[in-house]
């Protein structure tokens, strides 16, 4: 029988096991993770950096386990980013529970937790910038042309700080994922970039930090934005090839629902972010929706056969 999704299904980490007491080392300070990773380093130990903005779900945790099973040492940051919102965006309302954080953290056996302030991270007369160019102001880049420079921004420092051998980014955020492999080619960033598959809810609705702002009414509407994406895949596979009847077809499913304001439905060549035509090789979706007052994205990649 097909699966509801296709990616992943949502799954208790492998690993999980009560809190020992001991969590994860928490470190604030930019000099002290520098430190315990070069002793790390030193000592021979491979290094993993899973960066996210907190408010932690099974999606981020699953980036953990991976980080886990290749790396000696495991380290999560923890930073609500500023500089990839722009002004209308909910940077100030964004959740962040930092205590139930290092709970799960530690529960998986995550070794260190780097949360730096925003003083430390952005300096009174930080003035640089990194700017990866088209591929950052297309999909994403078009409703939010400054996320991309934000985004390329702190993972480069955040992979000066924390000199990890592998970093370890969700296809859930696919462009993001093409992003930071430019920045990191382009800049030659010694650091082995990892991508992990969306972990979903029971219902196909990628995680999202963002969903706890769904109404319990959104929340039933959203599901519809993976089901427009797996009858993407089913018209592909079923040999449609023109993008513009599968995606008329997914709008169409869409509108169904009811409520849901579509910002964009992409096809592009994976890994280039090319748009295509024609779905004639593999081919990722991408869609942005607001649900309710609620930004979402999701992706898959089709046309694979
Ligand atoms: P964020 O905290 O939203 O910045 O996300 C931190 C990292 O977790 C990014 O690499 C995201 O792509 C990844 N991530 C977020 N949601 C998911 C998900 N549902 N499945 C897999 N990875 C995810």
């Amino acid at each position: 029988m097909r699966p509801t999704i296709s990616e992943s299904a949502p799954k208790k980490p492998r690993d999980w096991r009560e809190p020992t007491g001991d969590g994860p080392q928490l470190l604030v300070e930019s000099e002290v993770v520098r430190a315990a990773v070069r002793k790390a380093r030193q000592a021979g130990k491979s290094v993993g950096l899973v960066p996210t903005m907190g408010a932690l779900h099974e999606g981020h945790l699953s980036l953990l386990e991976t980080a886990k099973t290749e790396c000696d040492l495991s380290i999560v940051s923890i930073f609500v980013n500023p500089t990839q919102f722009s002004p209308q965006e909910d940077f100030r309302n964004y959740p962040r529970d930092l205590t139930r954080d290092m709970e799960l953290l530690g529960r998986l056996g995550c070794d260190i937790v780097f949360a730096p302030t925003n003083d430390a991270m952005y300096a009174p007369n930080h003035a640089t910038s990194v700017d990866v160019g088209p591929i950052g102001q297309m999909l994403e880049g078009e409703f939010r042309p400054t996320h991309f420079r934000g985004v390329a921004t702190i993972v480069l420092k955040l992979f000066q700080l924390v000199s990890a051998d592998r970093a370890y980014f969700g296809r859930k955020d696919y462009q993001q994922t093409i992003v930071v492999r430019q920045m990191v080619a382009d800049l030659d960033v010694p650091i082995d970039v990892r991508v992990c598959p969306t972990v979903r809810e029971a219902d196909g609705l990628a995680m999202s930090s963002r969903n706890v702002y769904l109404s319990a009414d959104d929340r039933r509407r959203a599901v519809v934005l993976s089901k427009s994406l797996l009858l993407a895949e089913q018209l592909a596979n079923s040999g449609e090839r023109d993008v513009a009847t599968i995606r008329r077809l997914m709008q169409q499913e869409i509108d169904n629902v009811g409520g849901i304001n579509v910002q964009y439905i992409a096809f592009v060549a994976d890994a280039t972010l090319t748009p295509v035509a024609r779905i004639d090789g593999p081919t990722t979706v991408a869609l942005a929706a607001i649900v309710g007052n609620t930004r979402l994205i999701d992706n898959m990649l089709i046309g694979v056969t």
